[in-house]
């Protein structure tokens, strides 16, 4: 017999594999991509995942048995597997910890594993040692327990013998529940046995059934619903049938006992199911159509396609053709949206079309819905159909597909698809490029307004480009206007934060019974001053970045580089003492607007209204249906909505995006600008935008009047190059905490020194972030710019070697570093 080891995976910020021994009863089972339970650490045992299986004991420590393997087959697959290498190792994180991201929770098992009883079984007490017959006593008592209560039940003293010898003559079992939260659905069928599948047979048997009228009637009820099925004599639910036919169960059940029906249990999904229309088979226009040629004749050269279409120009048609192309070619779609743009409106909209065969990954599902998604495509013995379309947010890029055949991103510009927290900070664009790369696929992404990166690296050869320039239904664009803040506020003619064209346009609106919809940023909410008399902002020299109040040191600084300046008591560009604090939300709004107009029904749109599972449907479905005449809401308004209601929609403060400490606020003011201006008057109506702010002459406020996207590009694109920012330098930014400010100076200026030793010049920091503060512990920032894309493995090394560094030192042991690739 050969001896086994197993490389295995397991979901903990820790950046190796750990090698196991597989006892031999076992060597059939292990395969890569299945998940086993282990022994890791003293007393915990936790679920890993086979990464490879080999015959090299490892040399530093004795191996440990796998406790048991937990799949049937393989839950994650070579390519998965590779490309959990490739997130590991680009963002700089662990393997445990994309594992842990990729795989739904209850697919790991927690720690704290519970043993149980096993019931099925005579417990032969003789053949029990001391600690095992105490344990066993317990579990009579108490049903359940785990490892931390046995452990302390036998005063420590080999808790895990105990238990392994309790499993192996399986006594007692580690409590499924635990091992796999996830609990199917199970509903039973019954269909007419194969004795019966002929018409002679069938008559016969209602002959036989002459005096048993409930159940001739079962009989018919069955014909019946599988007639509506186009299948004779296939499975129906029981419980369906049964409420066919008044009190049958019975009958039902001598119908089963006389072997006249057969009876199964069947796992039912949980995935939605939904009534499949007839396609809305739509034909393209010529101007999709020539887009679609150009895209499918660029995807000859290229792996990677930019879509930039304008909004409403019936992108979503064309993703719709390229997705029944892959799956007539017998392979799978996966449409990435941002999770605010994963409406019903666009889930109906492909359902219409693919029916059963989308399955949607969305974070507000349930663990077990996203498990059951899973487990649709990988699971071969299963009832429910494998869907060919994956749609879902960005963690929908850890699907076990094995046949991509296209990816899409649409609204690929959205800062969303880049996880924030916790590791690994992954962009799903960018990895969806490497994902379409390991399937030998196609991406296509997708954007009215991309982002600068995207723009150049398809201008500029990286990816080709495709461009729709005009809308579906030559719909005219919204017509923008822009009201002037410092001339109303010089005029005394502000009513708090509305301008008078605002509020004029508002009223006008509301008096035809028009819908409005208001937008304020979230983001604009870094404490800046500002002029109030001109809307002067404090900028840093050397950034381009709107300074941030720091209050404890009265100070204005640069986030990026450090930058500081006292707080000035006169503005410097009018000479005014009227310089404060700006910011203002969209509950201040929503109060306010009810005031000017008390007659109209307002709602409001953003993260605090929205935390419950169903909200955000509710206001979308009472908006559309118009019970709310005045929307007030973040960028969670902007996107993927179709209301054909809306013709006006008011932007309340411009400067706040424009002057956001960033360097991509000039960027992002106009994508969101350009997003929220597009729900206004669809369907045949010119809608009316009013844009507030003090500086209406801001270039970029020009290029959203003009709708020119490739103005903000050639803008931009300088402003980047001139200051060494992507896409001509690559970001890490790395973030150090502790809890003693003394000590995170010194760590973190350490790791900058160690770093400088070679990149003088590239590192910028450390600083203090605007939130410098994060649940008790202080944060410091470095940032490192990288000019060269080709030596970025080679820093990532360097980085992660001096983290280890200072982290060897005695007093910085407790400092947390954790790091951020290409930062949003
Ligand atoms: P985008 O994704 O570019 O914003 P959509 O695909 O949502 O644009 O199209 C905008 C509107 O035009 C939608 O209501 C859509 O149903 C409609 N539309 C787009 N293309 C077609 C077509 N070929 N036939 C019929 N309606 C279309
Ligand atoms: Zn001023
Ligand atoms: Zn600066």
């Amino acid at each position: 017999m050969q001896t086994f080891f197993v490389d295995i995976v397991v979901p903990l910020p820790l950046n190796a594999l750990y090698t196991y021994r597989v006892p031999v009863a076992l060597n059939e089972e292990v395969a890569a991509g299945k998940r086993v339970l282990v022994q890791f650490g003293p007393k915990k045992v936790i679920t890993g995942l086979i990464h490879s299986i080999h015959e090299n004991p490892p040399t530093k420590y004795e191996a440990k048995y796998i406790l048991s393997v937990i799949d049937d087959f393989p839950c994650v697959n070579a390519k998965q597997l590779k490309f959990w290498e490739w997130i590991a190792n680009y963002y700089m994180c662990s393997i445990g910890e994309v594992m842990n991201a990729a795989l739904p929770s209850g697919m790991k098992l927690s720690s704290e594993t519970n043993i149980v009883l096993n019931p099925d079984i005579e417990i032969d007490y003789a053949n029990l040692s001391n600690n095992e017959f105490l344990l066993v006593q317990v579990l009579e008592h108490k049903t359940k327990l785990t490892y931390k209560e046995a452990a302390d039940i036998l005063e420590n003293k080999s808790v895990l013998p105990s238990i392994q010898g309790l499993l192996k003559k399986e006594i007692a079992l580690l409590e499924e529940e635990i091992i796999n939260s996830y609990k199917p659905k199970i509903i039973n069928q019954v269909s007419l046995s194969p004795d019966f599948h002929n018409d002679f047979a069938i008559e016969a048997l209602f002959e036989r059934l002459k005096r048993a009228p409930k159940q001739i009637e079962i009989l018919l009820a069955y014909f019946q619903l599988n007639k509506k099925e186009n299948n004779f004599y296939g499975y129906v639910d029981r419980p369906l049938l049964s409420s066919m036919v008044e009190s049958s169960s019975a009958a039902l059940n001598s119908l089963i006992e006389k072997n006249i029906f057969i009876q199964q249990e069947f796992r039912q999904s949980r995935i939605k199911d939904f009534h499949t229309e007839t396609p809305a088979n739509k034909t393209l226009n010529e101007h999709q159509q020539t887009a679609i040629a150009e895209i499918k004749a660029k995807f000859e050269d290229n792996d990677v396609v930019l879509l930039h279409g304008i909004t409403s120009s019936g992108k979503t048609e064309i993703y719709i053709k390229l997705i029944e192309e892959a799956i007539s070619d017998g392979k799978q779609a996966l449409y990435l949206l941002p999770e605010i743009a994963l409406t019903s409106q666009i889930i109906n909209r492909l359902r219409k079309v693919f029916g059963r065969n989308v399955g949607v990954y969305h974070s507000k599902f349930s663990d077990n819905e996203r498990i059951e998604i899973y487990d649709s495509l990988i699971n071969p013995n299963q009832t429910i159909a494998k869907p060919s379309v994956i749609l879902g947010a960005r963690s929908s890029i850890f699907m076990p597909f094995d046949n991509l055949g296209i990816i899409i991103v649409d609204e690929e510009h959205e800062t969303s698809f880049k996880q924030f927290d916790p590791s690994p900070r992954y962009h799903a664009r960018d990895a969806a490029i490497v994902l379409a790369k390991l399937h030998n696929t196609k991406i296509l992404l997708g954007s009215a307004t991309p982002s600068i990166e995207t723009y150049y690296n398809a201008k500029y050869g990286k990816f080709a480009l495709v461009e729709l320039n005009k809308r579906f239904g030559d719909v005219e664009l919204p017509k923008i206007n822009i009201a002037d803040l410092k001339d109303a506020y010089q005029s005394k003619k502000m009513k708090s934060h509305f301008s008078p064209v605002l509020v004029d346009a508002i009223g006008r609106a509301l008096d035809k019974k028009e819908q409005v919809i208001l937008f304020q940023n979230r983001r604009g909410f870094s404490p800046h001053l500002e002029c109030n008399t001109c809307g002067w902002i404090p900028m840093c020299k050397y950034c381009n970045v709107t300074l941030t109040y720091h209050k404890k040191a009265n100070a204005l600084k640069c986030h990026y580089c450090g930058y500081a300046t006292p707080v000035p008591v006169i503005c410097p560009a009018c000479n005014s003492t009227d310089i404060r604090f700006s910011g203002f939300g969209t509950e201040k709004i929503e109060e306010e607007i009810a005031i000017f107009f008390p007659d109209a029904k307002i709602s409001r749109m953003d993260h605090d209204t929205t935390r419950k599972r169903n909200a955000y449907d509710r206001i979308i479905s009472d908006f559309e249906q118009r019970k709310v005449d005045i929307l007030v809401g973040t960028q969670m308004i902007t996107k993927g909505l179709d209301f054909d209601n809306v013709s006006l929609v008011g932007v309340l403060n411009a400067d706040n995006m424009l002057l956001f400490p960033d360097f991509r606020a000039h960027e992002r003011s106009y994508q969101m600008m350009t997003q929220v201006s597009g729900r206004a008057g669809r369907k045949g109506k010119q809608g009316n935008v009013i844009i507030q702010t003090f500086t209406p002459n801001h270039p970029i406020i020009q290029h959203i009047i003009d709708s020119s996207y490739s103005q903000l590009f050639e803008n931009e694109i300088v402003e980047r190059q001139k200051f060494s920012y992507p896409p001509f330098t690559r970001l890490i930014k790395i973030s150090l905490r502790h809890k003693e400010e003394h000590i995170l100076d010194k760590a973190s200026n350490e790791l900058a020194r160690l770093l400088r030793q070679k990149h003088s010049g590239y590192i910028l920091g450390p600083e203090y972030p605007v939130v410098s503060r994060i649940k008790n512990l202080f944060v410091k920032e470095i940032m490192v710019k990288e000019v060269h894309a080709k030596n970025l493995a080679e820093l990532k090394k360097e980085i992660l070697a001096h983290s280890d560094n200072v982290k060897l030192q005695k007093d910085f042991k407790q400092v947390s570093i954790s790091f951020n690739v290409d930062p949003l």
